[in-house]
């Protein structure tokens, strides 16, 4: 019997890594995106959704219903980033961001559950990041989301351990994506170009380069895959090449 995956945010990027990485396991893949992808293949099932608006979550949830009983996994990827002053995030700003970082991990989540009960063995990944952990000037409604996806990832952990449903964080560092190049023009770093400031952020990080799409996508499977991680719950899987090991100070 074949596992069920739902990826939300699937369209590109990580999320698409993740679907190639589940797809390449032998997975039913099921992603959702609120734009429409360019190249999706063939073997997997794509529905547009918006992940802050509870209505196409819901409607979601129930065609997915109809094509299975059981989820096995469910990856919460989308997301949106601000990269400007706390002072400038005006209050319309800061609500889309959480409506789409932070409820729509609770939305998909709580929709998502009488499927995943079903499984017996299911996963849910949260896709949060090191700004979680430690961050930098003018990226604080994005980081203030994934601080509280990380204690969402703890609270779910705890609440649905009875119901066999594990649930644990990936927390990359910088993954070479569109989010990631929007998100350098914040102002720290130091290089005039893109390419540049590429290549300056790739050689402060400790292994000397930044992240793949596939090396998160890798860990999102560990931590999603019962035969790899059954013992795992409530954790926050930090996958940054050394990023945030390093003081700043040093
Ligand atoms: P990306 O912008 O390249 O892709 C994000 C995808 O999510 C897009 O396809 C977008 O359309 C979709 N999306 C956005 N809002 C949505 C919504 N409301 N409903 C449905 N889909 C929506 O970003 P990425 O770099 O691939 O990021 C994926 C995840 O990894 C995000 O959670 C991000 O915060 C996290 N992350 C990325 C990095 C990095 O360096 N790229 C680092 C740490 C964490």
């Amino acid at each position: 019997m074949s596992r069920w995956v739902l990826v939300t945010g699937a369209a590109r990027g990580i999320g698409r890594a993740i679907v190639d990485a589940f797809r390449g396991r032998g997975w039913q893949v099921v992603g959702w995106d609120r734009r429409e992808p360019e190249d999706w293949p063939a073997d997997a099932r794509f529905r547009q959704v918006d992940v802050a608006d509870p209505g196409a979550v819901d409607a979601g949830i129930a065609a997915l219903a109809e094509r299975t009983p059981r989820l096995h996994a469910l990856v919460n990827n989308a997301a949106v980033q601000i990269a400007k002053p706390l002072v400038e995030t005006t209050p319309a700003e800061w609500d889309a961001l959480m409506a789409v970082n932070l409820r729509g991990p609770y939305l998909v989540s709580r929709a998502a559950y009488p499927l995943l009960r079903a499984a017996g063995d299911a996963a849910v990944v949260h896709v949060a990041s090191v700004h979680a952990l430690a961050t930098s000037a003018n990226i604080a409604a994005y980081a203030a989301s994934k601080g509280g996806l990380l204690a969402l990832t703890r609270a779910m952990a705890i609440e649905w351990a009875p119901a066999g449903i594990r649930v644990n964080a990936v927390l990359p560092g910088a993954v070479d994506t569109d989010m990631l190049r929007a998100g350098l023009r914040r102002g720290h770093l130091h290089a005039a170009d893109l390419e540049a400031q590429l290549a300056e952020l790739a050689r402060r990080t400790v292994l000397g380069r930044v992240g793949t799409p596939a090396e998160i996508a890798a860990a999102v499977v560990f931590l999603a895959d019962p035969a790899q991680s059954s013992f795992m719950t409530g954790h926050g899987l930090v996958v940054d090449g050394g990023a945030t090991i390093r003081l700043s100070t040093e």
